[in-house]
């Protein structure tokens, strides 16, 4: 039990220069909890024996190294290596500058959130983004909520519960392990009917279903995967033309919202809302974090008659958006009014449209001066993926940097590269492939460059 005598007392760390100094910046009661907790670590391993003796100074150094690991956030930035552009566990879009600040300052300041300015009366929260909405799709109205699986909830319950709704056996999606569309489907109380089979649905098979009970058709959009071969789905224009025989509305969950045909990038395929609109969808649902390249959002664009019932659903109380979200949607959807502002200014979009030739050139720089640094880095042609559970079936030419641990003297294996990677600061997530590290400068923003080369010599190059 001697031992224990060396302990430091609280009030002696307290005071000690190196911990008093962040009482400045943490406060005293944080710090003092802190150096209590150390404390007390510090007893255990006296009694238990764990430790034989200790200094003050090494509590110290304890103590401050405790406060300030724990300062670091626990939601941080990371490094995006994976090449994977719409990584739903990284946040999926990161947001234009614009887009941000509007958001910080919404968040730091009050504003007309619910306020009409020239009246002074209250107002919709919906207004402005109403009026872009519609601007970009050609529709009659517009609103938004959380996500697109609030929207699809939401669409479902207010134009068919308690009805049928029809949809292909092909479109029965799963998205990011929890959006299911009979699940989703269950819970907005409208009755899921089947049709067709997993590769052929023709509309003839929509219109045997047809009954007295049927609330709507709908179009889901398999963004996360594809069935190749002998296949045949009904268009939206033939579900429209259907649904005005039997004055049925047709809801379109387009998922991706790519507001800009994404085609030429080589993303082939995506639904375009002013498509939607134009060949007559009752609604069109997409998300504001996937291709749009805002905030998470779920924008619902359409007739102006079910938009109103949408509005007047208690559950969009629910599931209204904050005003940071809604002040950065807001500038998200500005930038989209112009075409090559949006493809310069949305991550997301200079992410994709980036040339190959212009990765070729990073890819092969960076690959120079990891080597420089003593890292066996090598630059080559790859494929990337866009999503990761959002659009994960399409493939885009790239260029990587691969890094083989196994040829570095520590001789480490890829999985604890990629831990230690993960867990430094700054963080970084890389791709593993076949044992390698992969590193794709797609996703890698140009002022990260330096920090990531910095990170990797930090796991990879060994200082005596
Ligand atoms: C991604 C997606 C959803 C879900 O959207 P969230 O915004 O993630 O809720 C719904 N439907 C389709 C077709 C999608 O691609």
């Amino acid at each position: 039990m001697s031992a224990l005598r060396m302990l430091p007392p609280v009030h002696r760390l307290l005071a000690e220069p190196g911990v008093a100094r962040l009482i400045e910046t943490l406060g005293h009661q944080v710090v003092a909890e802190g150096v209590r907790l150390v404390v007390e670590n510090l007893r255990q391993e006296l009694v238990d024996g764990s430790r034989k003796e200790i200094t003050i100074e090494a509590a110290t150094d304890l103590v401050v190294w405790h406060l300030t690991r724990s300062e670091i956030p626990l939601i941080r930035t990371v490094i995006n290596a994976t090449g994977i552009i719409l990584h739903t566990n990284l946040g999926r879009s990161p947001l234009a500058k614009a887009a941000a600040k509007a958001a910080y300052y919404a968040g730091r300041r009050y504003l007309n959130l619910e306020m009409d300015l020239e009246s002074g009366k209250r107002s919709s929260r919906q207004t402005p983004l109403r009026k872009l909405l519609t601007r970009l799709t050609g529709a009659q109205s517009a609103t938004v909520v959380n996500n697109c699986a609030a929207a699809t909830i939401l669409t479902l319950r207010v134009l068919a519960q308690g009805k049928e709704v029809i949809v292909s056996r092909g479109q029965l999606i799963e998205i990011g392990g929890s959006f299911r569309i009979p699940e989703i489907m269950a819970a907005s109380g409208a009755l899921l009917r089947e049709v067709g089979t997993t590769n052929i649905t023709r509309i003839g098979d929509y219109e045997k279903a047809i009954g007295p009970n049927t609330g709507a058709l709908m179009r889901v959009h398999t963004s996360n995967y594809k069935v190749v071969g002998f296949t045949k789905e009904a268009s939206l224009a033939e579900l429209v033309e259907l649904g005005q025989k039997y004055n049925l509305p047709v809801i379109d969950d387009a998922g991706s919202g790519a507001i800009h045909d994404p085609s030429p990038y080589g993303l082939k395929g995506e639904p375009i809302p002013q498509e939607a609109i134009r060949l007559g969808a009752a609604v069109t649902l997409f998300s504001g974090d996937k291709l749009l390249g805002g905030p998470q959002a779920g924008l619902i664009a359409g007739h102006r008659t079910w938009i109103e019932k949408l509005e007047k659903d208690p559950l969009m109380r629910a599931f209204r958006c904050d005003k940071m979200t809604l002040a950065s949607l807001e500038e998200t959807l500005r930038i989209h009014l112009d075409p090559v502002r949006a493809r310069r200014e949305i991550p997301v979009l200079a992410m994709l449209s980036t040339p190959v030739g212009d990765l070729e050139k990073r890819a092969k720089a960076m690959a120079c001066l990891l080597t420089e640094t003593g890292i066996d880095a090598v630059a080559g042609p790859d494929v990337a993926y866009v999503g990761g559970g959002t659009l994960p079936d399409e493939r885009i030419p790239t260029w990587t940097i691969r890094i083989d641990p196994k040829a570095h003297s520590l001789k480490l294996r890829a999985d604890d590269v990629a831990k230690k990677l993960r867990t430094g600061n700054p963080s970084v997530v890389a791709r593993i492939d076949q044992g390698k590290i992969v590193i794709d400068p797609r996703t890698v923003f140009f002022k990260q460059e330096g920090a990531l080369i910095e990170a990797l010599s930090k796991v990879f190059v060994v200082r005596e």
